[in-house]
C-alpha cells in the first residue's frame, strides 16, 4: 500500500475563536496547519459578544489587542480607538440593588474587558491565524473522519464549495473546534454527558443610544414581566456596542425547572418590554434581526479532550463556565493549550512516543478547569433553586466586597500565586474540589 500525502501536519475544523486560535499558534511554531470552515468570513455568530479579561489575555497572546498601540494612558483606550468597545467591570442588578464592580487588577489579566459583535470578531481572529502562516479554507463543511489503522483519525471528508463537491484531507492529527453541535467527535462516538451544566441563550440587537456605549457589562440577576412582581426563569444581559447598538439576551440553565418547556423568544421580550422606554428596547422598530438562540455546552460535557488523533477545542469539548455562560476564553485558551502540546507530540516519532506527549491536553485542561467546572457544576444546581438565589441575593448584593470576591470567582480571575485573600480562597477551593 503506498502512504497517502498529508495535506498539513494538522487540520482545525471549524474557525470560531477555538479553531483560530489554535491555528494561530500552530502556525506560529511552524506547523503547517490546514484551517476548514464550512462558512464564509465575515459571518455573525450568535453570541453574547461580551469578552472579559481572560478573553482579552487571550487576545493579546494573539496580538489582536495590545502590542505598541497599548502605549497611550490605558490598552483599554488604544482597544477602544480600534473598534473595540472597552468595559472596566461588571454592573450586577438584582434584589433592589445596583452594583458596579471594577474588574480587579491582577497580574495575571488585563483589568479591562471588551464587547465586540461576531461578525467582526471571528474576521479579526481568523486572520491573525491566516498571517500567522495558517492555510484557511472556507465553504468547507467537514462531514466526518477519515480513519486508518486501529480506527485512528488520519483525516477528514468534507463537501466543497456551493456545489458539495466530495473531498478527503489528510493530516496526522484533527483538532475538532466545530462548536457546539460537535459533529466531528459525535462522529468519533463521543456524545455529550448528561450529568454537565448546560444552558440555553438567546439574544437581540437594539438600537439604543441610551445604552450602547456602557463602560460596564450589564448582568440582570432578576428578571420581572411588565406589571407583575413574579420571577421570570434566567438571567439577562445588556451589553452596550459602541456603535448605537446593545446587544441583549438571556440564558436559561438545565437545573432551572423552566429549562426546555419555556419561549426564550417570549421571555426575552416580557423582560424587555418591562425596561425604561429611553432605553430603546421596548420599541420592536428599534430591534435589529431576529431573536437567536443556541446552547451553552458547560463544564466539559464532552469528554475525552484527546482521543485516536483527535483533540477538542472550546465548545466542541463543551468548555463553557458554568458560573457565569463565558465560553469565547475558554474556546481560546484551550485552543492554545491544543497548539502547545501538538508542537511537542509532532516533535516525536509517530506512536507511542507521540500518544503520551498528546495526552497531555486532556490532562492539562483538567488541571487548569477540572476543579474549577466541578464547583460550577455544583452552583449551577444551587442557583436552579429559586429559594436559594433569593437568599443569595438578598443578603449577597448589599456588601461591596463579598460580590468583588463572587466576581473574581465567577469570571475565573484570580492570581495563581502571590494573590490577595480573596485570590487565595477561591484557588484553595478548586484545588479541593475534585477535578472532572
Ligand atoms: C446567546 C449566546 C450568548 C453567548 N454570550 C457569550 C458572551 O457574551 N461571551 C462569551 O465568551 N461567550 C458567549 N457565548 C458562548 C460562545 O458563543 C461560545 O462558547 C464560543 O463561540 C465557542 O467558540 P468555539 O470556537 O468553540 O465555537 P464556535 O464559535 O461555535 O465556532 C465553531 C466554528 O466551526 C464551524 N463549523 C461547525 N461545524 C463545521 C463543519 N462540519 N465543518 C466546518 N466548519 C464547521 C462553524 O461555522 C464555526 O465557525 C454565548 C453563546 C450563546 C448561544
Amino acid at each position: 500500500m503506498t502512504a497517502v500525502e498529508n495535506d498539513a501536519d494538522v487540520i482545525v475544523v471549524g474557525a470560531g475563536p477555538g479553531g483560530s486560535a489554535t491555528a494561530y499558534h500552530l502556525a506560529r511554531h511552524g506547523v503547517r496547519v490546514l484551517l476548514l470552515e464550512k462558512t464564509e468570513f465575515p459571518r455573525e455568530k450568535v453570541c453574547g459578544d461580551g469578552l472579559t479579561p481572560r478573553a482579552v489575555r487571550q487576545l493579546i497572546r494573539m496580538g489582536v489587542v495590545g502590542g505598541s498601540a497599548a502605549t497611550g494612558d490605558s490598552a483599554g483606550a488604544a482597544a477602544a480607538e480600534d473598534g473595540w468597545q472597552v468595559n472596566r467591570g461588571l454592573r450586577v442588578i438584582g434584589g433592589g440593588v445596583r452594583l458596579e464592580l471594577d474588574w480587579p487588577d491582577l497580574a495575571s489579566f488585563p483589568n479591562y474587558g471588551l464587547v465586540r459583535t461576531r461578525l467582526d470578531f471571528d474576521d479579526l481572529l481568523v486572520q491573525r491565524a491566516v498571517a500567522a502562516g495558517a492555510k484557511l479554507r472556507t465553504s468547507v463543511n467537514v462531514l466526518g473522519p477519515v480513519l486508518g489503522v486501529d480506527d485512528r483519525v488520519v483525516g477528514v471528508q468534507a463537501e466543497v464549495g456551493p456545489d458539495r463537491e466530495p473531498a478527503t484531507f489528510h493530516a496526522p492529527l484533527v483538532v475538532a473546534a466545530d462548536g457546539v453541535s460537535g459533529r466531528f467527535p459525535l462522529a468519533l462516538g463521543l456524545a455529550k454527558r448528561e450529568d454537565r451544566p448546560i444552558g440555553v441563550a438567546v439574544r437581540r440587537y437594539y438600537r439604543s443610544p441610551a445604552k450602547h456605549d456602557d463602560d460596564y457589562l450589564e448582568s440582570w440577576l432578576e428578571l420581572r414581566a411588565k406589571g407583575s412582581d413574579a420571577l421570570l426563569p434566567g438571567y439577562g444581559w445588556i451589553f452596550g456596542l459602541g456603535d448605537g447598538r446593545v446587544n441583549v439576551g438571556l440564558g436559561v440553565l438545565n437545573s432551572s425547572s423552566a429549562f426546555g418547556k419555556t419561549n426564550y423568544r417570549k421571555l426575552l421580550t416580557d423582560w424587555l418590554a418591562n425596561t425604561p422606554e429611553d432605553w430603546g428596547m421596548t420599541d420592536e422598530s428599534n430591534a435589529e434581526g431576529p431573536i437567536l438562540g443556541a446552547a451553552l455546552p458547560m463544564g466539559f460535557n464532552r469528554v475525552p479532550h484527546y482521543t485516536r488523533g483527535v483533540l477538542l477545542v472550546g465548545d466542541s469539548g463543551g468548555m463553557v463556565n458554568p458560573f457565569n455562560g463565558e465560553g469565547i476564553a475558554y474556546a481560546m485558551e484551550s485552543g492554545e493549550m491544543a497548539a502547545e502540546v501538538v508542537v511537542q507530540a509532532l516533535a516525536r516519532p509517530a506512536g507511542a512516543e507521540r500518544e503520551r506527549a498528546l495526552m497531555a491536553y486532556p490532562q492539562e485542561l483538567k488541571a487548569r478547569f477540572g476543579g474549577y467546572y466541578r464547583l460550577g457544576g455544583v452552583f449551577v444546581k444551587l442557583i436552579g433553586r429559586p429559594e436559594i438565589m433569593r437568599m443569595a441575593t438578598k443578603h449577597g448584593m448589599p456588601h461591596p466586597m463579598l460580590m468583588r470576591f463572587v466576581l473574581k470567582l465567577l469570571a475565573n480571575l484570580t492570581d495563581p500565586r502571590g494573590g490577595d485573600a480573596m485570590d487565595r480562597v477561591i484557588n484553595a477551593m478548586t484545588k479541593v474540589a475534585p477535578a472532572v
